[in-house]
């Protein structure tokens, strides 16, 4: 399979070379030159397989000859072998027609395990063998974070170096992060906010040298290996519930877009999705452009859903590519006034091509509330916030869609220890493998939010590319 750059002039590259990139050189994303599909015959045998064999039978196309079946089989067995369930993404009933897909039972508690702990595993073994060493850099306000640390943690070939604001993650997630002691792994706690931990890590990739020298990569979910190790898991429920015979609906608490546009992918793969519900939270961006054709940007409100508290939703630029002809000139056009003006309008075949498939739910931290009681109540499931914000735009949702609706369950309850506390009246605990994570030695270092400080940092402990 071939990768072309959705703004359209960077050159079409193999599998190993867009996972190792993440972002294309002329800014645009990823994207495979075509939509592989699955039969319904090919579907339909996916019955019963386990999720590491779904997940190889599902990404094979993807990853063309970059790898042999035998080899991504042993990585799908290795990243999901981590999770502490045997299902990976279990599915739960909660009432007649509504469900929960389970995707927070990997090491860091996140539904972005279920990707990183594959991507990790795919540098490792794109790197081993060659001289080159990639250098890892991210800001995290949390949950990317600890999720990437324990991906890449003791892995040949990579270092990370993750920058938090102080004092201003939780303590649990800061733990998750800085007590992860691998030598590739330097966590950095910055004297200032997330804004200015995210504003060096930019200014870094923007030193050409240094970003050269160090072979500076990133792993936010612009990187398509992300995204289509996502896709798996709309198969693996989908099928459990009687797809090929049945289509499916899925509701998805959305930020960046990543989750929800795996399960495009999926549909255009061949899977029977009734409809994808996109549940915002009052950062509402993805909403208005959904509904009424405006993509602009409005000022980030804090919420109860930190992961969910987005200006602009970076792989929604994927999807206006493949809804608008898969014209590279139109869309870096499109793009363009969108970061120059904070606007866009979707053309007329835009907003048909995403309605066939899309609808949209804006919930306030109410219905959120009342959403995380409704599945106490009915069926004794204690859910996260994010969680919550997808199951009220499912219910929602349900009364004009008739298939089962299936919400994306991103994060463990625990995570969020306090907000369900709020709703429900009680505390939920720390599964008993992440039991001990007070009690564990922590290492990070404190930094001024000063970029020749932090670069000198880098030189100091990174490995230069060769
Ligand atoms: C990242 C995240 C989301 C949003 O996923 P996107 O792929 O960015 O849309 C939702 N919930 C939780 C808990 C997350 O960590």
């Amino acid at each position: 399979m071939r990768y072309l750059s959705t703004r359209g002039t960077a050159p079409i590259v193999d599998f190993r070379a867009a996972t190792l990139a993440g972002l294309a050189a002329d800014g645009g994303l990823y994207v495979p030159e075509t939509w592989p599909t699955l039969g319904r015959d090919s579907i339909a045998a996916l019955a019963g397989l386990s999720y590491a064999e779904t997940a190889v039978r599902v990404m094979t196309p993807f990853v063309g000859d970059a790898l042999n079946e035998d080899e991504l089989r042993s990585l799908c067995e290795a990243a999901y072998g981590r999770f502490s369930h045997a299902a990976v993404t279990p599915l739960v009933q909660l009432d007649h027609d509504q469900w929960l897909l389970e995707l927070f039972h990997g090491p860091t508690l996140a539904f972005k395990d279920v990707a990183l702990q594959l991507l990790g595993l795919l540098f490792e073994r794109f790197l081993t063998g060659t001289d080159k060493h990639l250098t890892i850099i991210g800001a995290t306000s949390g949950d990317t974070g600890s999720a990437a640390i324990d991906a890449v943690a003791g892995r040949a070939g990579v270092d990370i170096f993750m920058l938090h604001p102080m004092g201003r993650v939780s303590e649990v997630q800061r733990r998750q992060m800085t007590t992860v002691l691998a030598p590739n792994v330097f966590n950095i706690a910055i004297d200032g906010d997330f804004d200015q931990a995210q504003a060096l890590v930019k200014a870094a990739f923007a030193d050409r040298a240094m970003a050269d020298r160090y072979a500076l990569s990133a792993v936010n979910s612009i990187n398509w290996a992300r995204l289509m190790a996502q896709v798996v898991y709309y198969f693996y429920a989908a099928v459990r519930l009687g797809a090929p015979e049945r289509a499916v609906a899925f509701s998805v608490p959305t930020g960046n877009f990543g989750d929800v546009f795996a399960g495009y992918v999926a549909a255009k793969m061949g899977l029977p999705v009734a409809k994808l519900v996109v549940a915002t939270n009052v950062n509402d961006i993805l909403h208005r452009a959904l509904s009424a054709g405006d993509y602009s940007k409005a000022g980030v409100q804090q919420t109860a859903t930190p992961s969910m508290d987005i200006q602009v939703s970076s792989n929604f630029e994927r999807l206006l590519f493949d809804l608008g002809g898969r014209d590279g000139a139109a869309l870096a056009a499109q793009m363009q006034g969108f970061e120059r003006d904070g606007v866009l309008r979707l053309t007329n075949a835009q907003r048909e091509g995403a309605a066939a498939l899309f609808t949209s739910e804006r919930v306030d931290a109410d219905e959120m509330t009342m959403a995380m009681r409704w599945a106490a109540e009915a069926s004794g499931q204690v859910i996260d916030p994010h969680t919550a914000i997808g199951l009220a735009a499912a219910r929602r949702a349900a009364t004009t869609v008739d298939a089962p609706m299936v919400t994306l369950a991103t994060a463990h309850p625990a995570k969020f220890g306090d907000a369900v506390e709020r709703a429900v009246g009680s505390r939920p605990t720390l599964p008993l493998r992440v039991g001990d994570l007070f009690d564990r030695e922590e290492r990070y270092t404190s930094l001024p939010a000063d970029l020749s400080v932090i670069a000198g940092f880098i030189a100091e402990h990174a490995t230069p590319s060769a």
